[in-house]
């Protein structure tokens, strides 16, 4: 099976996810370093426990500088239920650190990020350990609608059932491809759907095939749900 990313093919699994889910809200927290935070948390985590975690930390700190100059303990013990307590509160910290020292103001601001080249800004918040692709462009894309494409697990695992990258592609590899085939005025769109087909239907093990009308990108769907291959068998070896 041949990978398949063309434009007009990604326009249509749009228009497709569209009419299954809508229009999704696009979630700017109008705060960058309170959306830059909240992406950290919620990393590998469901979005219950985001939630709860960021409703801690903002209650638990006044400002920035609390969080900043907070013992690792602490900030941990605020975040608890964003899991990984220890390793985030690091992560916040050091970004927060890395904000502050950035230009002459001692201030925490993602604003100049909006001044520099998408891949600039990309590779300065990467800069920051324990940032990476999906952290970096969820802010980008959604607080300055950079042309990057966050990808998550539910967006990779779609996209290569989709055909649109192939299933060999490592997380890093996914962002660049699926960064280059998806047109700017839907990324922010394919984005959100994909993670909605992910949570209602397109689950990693038992996905739900024949409820929507995306059964007919999908490559799953045709080998497995069509009798060729066991859910073991798939993906075959000439897919990797
Ligand atoms: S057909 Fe099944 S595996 Fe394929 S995209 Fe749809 S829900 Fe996912």
């Amino acid at each position: 099976m041949q990978i398949d990313n063309s434009e007009e093919r990604i326009r249509n699994i749009h228009q497709d996810l569209l009419e299954v889910y809508g229009e999704q809200d696009w979630h700017d927290d109008k705060d960058g370093v309170r959306q830059l935070l909240v992406t950290i948390l919620s990393q590998n985590v469901a979005d219950e426990n985001t939630a709860r975690a960021a409703e801690n930390l903002f209650k638990d700190f006044k400002n920035y500088e609390e969080i900043e100059n907070a013992s690792v303990d602490e900030l941990a013990d605020s975040i608890n239920p964003a899991g990984l307590p220890q390793t985030k509160a690091q992560r916040i910290q050091r970004t927060l650190k890395a904000l502050r020292e950035h230009g002459d103001k001692e201030d925490y601001s993602v604003e100049f990020l909006g001044d520099m080249e998408d891949s600039d800004a990309q590779d300065w918040l990467e800069e920051i350990k324990g940032i990476g692709p999906k952290t970096a462009s969820v802010l980008l894309n959604f607080h300055f609608d950079a042309d990057v494409m966050p990808v998550d697990t539910h967006v990779e695992r779609i996209a290569k059932r989709f055909r649109l990258i192939p299933f060999s592609a490592s997380n890093g590899k996914a962002h660049e491809l699926l960064n280059e085939a998806v047109p700017h005025d839907i990324k922010n769109s394919f984005h959100m759907l994909i993670i909605e087909h992910g949570k209602n239907n397109c689950s990693a093990r038992n996905p739900t095939c024949e409820e929507t009308k995306l059964k007919r990108y999908c490559s799953r769907y045709e080998l497995v749900e069509n009798g060729d291959l066991t859910p073991e068998e798939y993906p075959p070896e000439e897919m990797e």
